[in-house]
């Protein structure tokens, strides 16, 4: 009986990790395919100046679209990163924010920033470098307005290497944000250890904020680190005008959420930046 079962435990066990190699290797090829056939999108979320209200920039934000689906990062990144179509897919988005970014520039005389997320395997496996050096001489996009977020995960995957990667961008001239800052698992120490300019607070903290004290305490002691350290400070997913005066009041520097925007379509964000809107921070 017992080697009956192991035996029908076996089979069933090989039989949904088939069903699931499949499942991924379909959306792989899926993913491929619409790499090349213009279905990876790029969307753009404004950053709000504090105190004054202006959009100073934006993060971009990849989006795939499915069979006229869109598909929202979390569902595809993590596949991207495990079979390195991230290399590529970031190469896209990357060239893509810098094209637009340089566009808007100068529709708008404004000195816009575009920020763009970096995976870990973009460090591993691509020329990092390179591919920035690339996007800019093909867009003309200053590299002084190009802002690379990279997670504290990502960072603590081969420290050293990545280190001279950033500190080699930054000699260049671009800046280098954490993002998703207080949710990985690291001590504090790394934020002297890799050159960090902008510190993205995550949603995490903000949501609490102001009605919960110990949400607020949070903040106010990474505010404070932030500014002891000489780190800007950019909050995200803020949703409301409470946390908006909040933070104004803390002196984060900038401010994204959906409070202010969600991240919108190319033409949206040009219409939106066109229009030369002031947000009200207090
Ligand atoms: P992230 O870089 O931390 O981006 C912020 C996420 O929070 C975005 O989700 C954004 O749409 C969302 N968000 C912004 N404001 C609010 C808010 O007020 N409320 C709520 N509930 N959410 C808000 P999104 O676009 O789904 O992206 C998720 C993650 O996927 C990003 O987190 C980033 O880690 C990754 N990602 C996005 N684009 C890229 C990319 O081009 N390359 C790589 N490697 N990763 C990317
Ligand atoms: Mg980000
Ligand atoms: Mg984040
Ligand atoms: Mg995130």
């Amino acid at each position: 009986w017992a080697k009956q079962d192991g035996r029908g435990k076996h089979r069933f066990f090989t039989e949904t990790m088939d069903a699931e190699a499949v499942k991924r290797l379909k959306m792989e090829n899926d993913l491929r395919r619409s790499l090349a056939n213009n279905e990876i999108l790029v969307y753009f979320q404004p950053k709000v100046s504090c105190p004054d209200g202006h959009i100073l920039g934006m993060e971009a934000l990849v989006r795939w679209q499915k069979n006229g689906k869109l598909i929202s990062p979390a569902d595809f990144v993590p596949l991207a990163e495990d079979v390195g179509l991230i290399v590529p897919i970031g190469r896209y988005v990357l060239t893509k924010s810098c094209q637009l970014t340089e566009k808007w520039r100068k529709s708008t005389g404004q000195n816009l920033k575009v920020a763009v997320n970096v995976s870990a395997r973009q460090f591993k496996d691509d020329d990092l470098i390179q591919a920035v050096e690339d996007a800019l001489s093909e867009t003309g996009l200053p590299i002084s307005a190009l802002e690379l977020e990279v997670t504290e995960s990502a960072l603590m995957q081969n420290p050293e290497a990545t280190k001279k990667v950033l500190e080699e961008l930054r000699k260049m001239g671009a800046t280098i944000a954490l993002d998703d800052f207080g949710t990985g698992y690291s001590s504090l120490s790394y934020l002297r250890f890799f050159p960090i300019d902008v510190l993205k607070i995550d949603k995490s903290f903000v949501d609490g904020a102001p009605a919960d004290q110990d949400a607020n305490m949070l903040l106010r002691a990474i505010l404070a680190m932030a500014q002891g350290l000489k780190l800007r400070v950019v909050a995200e997913g803020v949703e409301s005008a409470d946390q908006v005066r909040f933070l104004h009041s803390l002196g984060a520097n900038s401010i994204q959420g959906y409070y202010f925007s969600r991240p919108l379509p190319d033409q949206e964000m040009g219409s939106l930046l066109a229009k030369k809107v002031v947000f009200t921070v207090d």
